[in-house]
């Protein structure tokens, strides 16, 4: 039956950003969009009146990690942890419901801690002697481990690790490992595919209840591929998922035969890659030392071969790539690669992550090569206070940049990167309007000259963002033919007090015009 929303603010989020009152859809599909006496038909329809709310297009999450958001919840949270400490307590309750063999935690940050020293495994070695514990920073890039895990996972053995080491200090292990070394440690914290499917379920609900009804998977191996396959079988998920494929050799394998894929909500266009790592943790390359590690200058990842490799693998097969860069060195190199391929103005959309520090000189080759930014507007409000430590203030005009890249090519695609933020994606609306952290803060904003407006934000995680996932004709606005996929909240975004934002509650979201989310039994 027909469904017609009346009495709506409906931001349609079309070509002229037009603002509608009435929209009916019908089955997945939206078939009238506009005012409502302009609408008639004779046939049944449902009626909701919306009393005034507020509709936008479902808001899409364009780079997060799906999975690890709902493992946050079968994993110790240490988010919002303040010293080593309070990491420690964290780690013990864990302990008291963890069914898992392993300890396994994640999201500690040391830069939020007073004494911002890498932590090391001694404590954990007389409170865990029996279990191995495997706590992950932030960014992923870097983890505790005790000696248990040591033992268990045989890392010391190795001989050497690519990419990737464990740190020594008068020849012992201090606990911490960095990048690939990690890796040792997965086969023992992988989950079965039913508590995996409690997790993305787990996921599911926490997006969909943010109005989030797309999200862009950042980083997705072939096993979750299936597994992600057969839920949508089962229509236990409702959100739409737009794969980024790590190029391992059975996704590559996968890609080259069937060219992507797209059957339903589901869609895998590209492959993801990585080209330093995070800030924090001083892992982003960069072309000049770090100020605070004079001689530093971070990682770059991958050899030439494999670059040229992987571009030359998407360009053969017609896939989006899309790399992590955060340093300045980081994106010189891709830029200077995706410039390689491109070859000018092209359709192929391929995409640099976060773009966190870009001199002024790399801008134009954005738009020279139709490049997209895909950026976090949360990054910027959750790093200023110690970015600067590790740039300098010289560098540091030329770090998040969102508006810069805005005005270079016309659009921004903005993401949360959750977990490493929170999923909220008003928090990404907020930050980028007001470039203030969730208290507020800075008061007048940090670097205030790369605000971006509300019109902008809204695009960044709608229509933007659907561009940016080869889904702009079905996805990202409210107009006929496209999918009822939309959010309905009483806050008014685009007017509202800008304190109001982080507080918006979402009544309803819809995904193909089921409503799959709603706060209250009943809207009419
Ligand atoms: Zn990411």
């Amino acid at each position: 039956m027909m469904k017609q929303f009346i009495n709506a603010k409906i931001y349609t989020v079309d070509a002229n950003c037009s603002v509608a009152d009435c929209m009916v859809i019908e089955a997945n599909k939206i078939i009238f969009i506009g005012k409502q006496h302009e609408f008639q038909s004779t046939d049944e329809i449902e009626i909701i009146n919306c009393l005034g709310k507020c509709i936008y297009p479902g808001f899409i999450d364009p780079h997060c990690h799906f999975i690890d958001l709902g493992r946050t919840y079968f994993t110790a949270a240490l988010h919002t942890t303040n010293s080593f400490d309070e990491v420690i307590e964290k780690v013990k309750s864990f302990q008291e419901t963890n069914t898992r063999e392993w300890l396994v935690g994640r999201g500690w940050n040391n830069n939020n801690w007073a004494d911002k020293q890498l932590p090391t495994k001694e404590v954990l070695d007389i409170l865990f002697p029996n279990t191995p514990v495997f706590l992950v920073r932030i960014d992923s890039h870097v983890a505790l481990i005790n000696q248990t895990a040591i033992d268990r996972s045989k890392v010391l053995q190795q001989s050497f690790i690519d990419e990737g080491f464990i740190e020594m200090k008068d020849g012992k292990a201090t606990g911490i490992v960095y990048d690939k070394a990690m890796f040792y440690m997965l086969p023992f914290v992988q989950e079965n595919d039913t508590v995996k499917k409690q997790i993305i379920l787990k996921a599911q609900e926490i997006c969909i209840a943010f109005g989030l009804t797309s999200v862009g998977d950042a980083f997705m191996e072939h096993p979750d591929f299936k597994l992600f396959q057969s839920m949508y079988e089962e229509d236990s998920l409702k959100i739409k998922l737009f794969g980024m494929f790590v190029p391992s050799k059975e996704n590559k394998d996968f890609l080259s035969q069937n060219k992507g894929y797209k059957k339903g909500k589901f869609m895998i266009n590209a492959t993801k890659h990585f080209a330093d790592g995070a800030l924090g943790s001083r892992g982003a390359a960069l072309l000049e030392p770090y100020t605070d590690d004079p001689l530093n200058k971070g990682l770059l990842l991958e050899s030439d071969e494999y670059w040229n490799e992987e571009a030359q693998f998407c360009i053969d097969h017609n896939l989006q790539m899309i790399t992590h860069c955060i340093g300045d060195a980081a994106n010189e190199r891709i830029i200077q690669l995706y410039k390689k391929y491109l070859k000018g103005k092209n359709e192929r959309r391929w995409r640099i992550e976060h773009v966190q520090i870009l001199p002024n000189y790399l801008l134009q080759e954005f738009s020279n090569n139709q490049i997209i930014p895909s950026v976090q507007s949360t990054h910027g409000t959750s790093d200023y206070t110690w970015a600067k430590d590790r740039l300098g203030d010289n560098r540091m005009k030329t770090a998040y940049r969102i508006k810069d890249l805005l005005e270079e090519c016309g659009m921004i695609v903005n993401g949360s990167d959750f977990p490493i933020e929170k999923p909220n994606p008003l928090r990404g609306f907020y930050a980028g309007i007001t470039r203030k952290d969730d208290n507020g803060q800075p008061a007048f904003g940090f670097d205030p000259s790369q605000k971006i407006t509300r019109i902008e934000a809204l695009k960044s995680m709608t229509i933007w963002a659907a561009y940016a996932q080869f889904q702009e004709k079905e996805i990202g606005s409210l107009e006929v033919h496209k999918h009822a996929d939309f959010v309905i909240s009483a806050t008014d975004l685009l007017t509202c007090k800008e304190e109001d934002i982080l507080h918006t509650s979402i009544d309803a979201t819809y995904v193909d015009g089921e409503l799959v989310f709603s706060r209250k039994p009943s809207l009419s």
